[in-house]
């Protein structure tokens, strides 16, 4: 008797320290062992930067994140958003990091810290295939205009709103703003041209790219601003190393070919 219940005991007590282990990795803050996982601001939908695949989350950002990690020897766990939601989702420490074809840029600058630019960009006007009014940004006076919450994009549209004579519509996410323009609820969008001509290229959305680039905007990893200085060094050590070792080329190649 006495010795059923020593062992009784020690079950509970076991699956009692089974459990607790079991809650700590599921919080994504401590890993078993101490290792801290960090956790990653991504957008929900930007390819060829990050897209849900089946259950899995692939992309030059989300492979490249994995593959600093791997070479820095820590660990990350994603966390996907709307990507207006990331720099607030920064700032209220919900997030270590954010990885989303983030453009560096003075603003956010005063919120977090960049890594050395990973990606160059730059924004661009796109408009319906059968528009032959609209050739650059000069001719949108009057016109309505798509653009995605708290991109660069929105904020070039909003600032130059006056300027430019338009109308802007704000949208969570980049398939609602390129259906709002393909339907014709609006005359233009603003997004990152490698993302709309990857659109482009790979979906018939009746979308075409008019006009120069413009601005240059160059894509960075952002970590929280003062408090992750030595995760940072890493993150810029990791990058110039898979920029050396050819992996950075190889993820390139993944998505945008040659
Ligand atoms: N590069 C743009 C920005 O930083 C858009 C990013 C995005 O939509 N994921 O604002």
């Amino acid at each position: 008797m006495k010795k059923l219940g020593l062992l009784s005991l020690f079950l509970i007590l076991s699956i009692f320290i089974a459990a607790c282990g079991s809650t700590d990795t599921k919080s994504g803050k401590e890993e078993k062992g101490g290792g801290k996982v960090y956790k990653v601001g991504v957008d929900t939908t930007y390819p060829p930067f990050e897209f849900k695949e089946g259950n899995d989350y692939k992309g030059i950002d989300i492979d490249l994140i994995n593959a600093i990690a791997k070479n820095q020897g820590f660990k990350i766990e994603l966390s996907p958003m709307d990507f207006g939601g990331i720099i607030p989702a920064m700032q209220a420490n919900q997030l270590d990091v954010a990885i989303a074809g983030m453009s560096i840029t003075d603003e956010r600058k005063k919120v977090v810290d960049f890594s050395t630019p990973y990606f160059d960009a730059g924004l661009t006007v796109v408009v319906k295939n059968d528009n032959s009014t609209i050739k650059s940004v000069d001719d949108l006076k009057g016109k309505t205009v798509a653009v995605k919450k708290g991109t660069t994009g929105a904020k070039y549209a909003q600032d130059n709103a006056a300027k430019l004579g338009i109308n802007v519509v704000q949208f969570n996410d980049s398939p609602a703003m390129f259906q709002e323009v393909s339907n014709g609820n609006a005359d233009a969008l603003i997004e990152d041209y490698p993302v709309i001509s990857y659109a482009i290229a790979q979906k018939d959305l009746g979308l075409k790219i008019v006009g120069d680039r413009l601005n240059g905007d160059q894509y960075g990893i952002a970590v929280l601003k003062g408090q992750n200085q030595d995760l940072l060094k890493k993150i810029d050590k990791g990058l110039a190393e898979l920029k050396k070792d050819g992996t950075y080329d190889k993820i390139i190649k993944t998505y945008l070919g040659e």
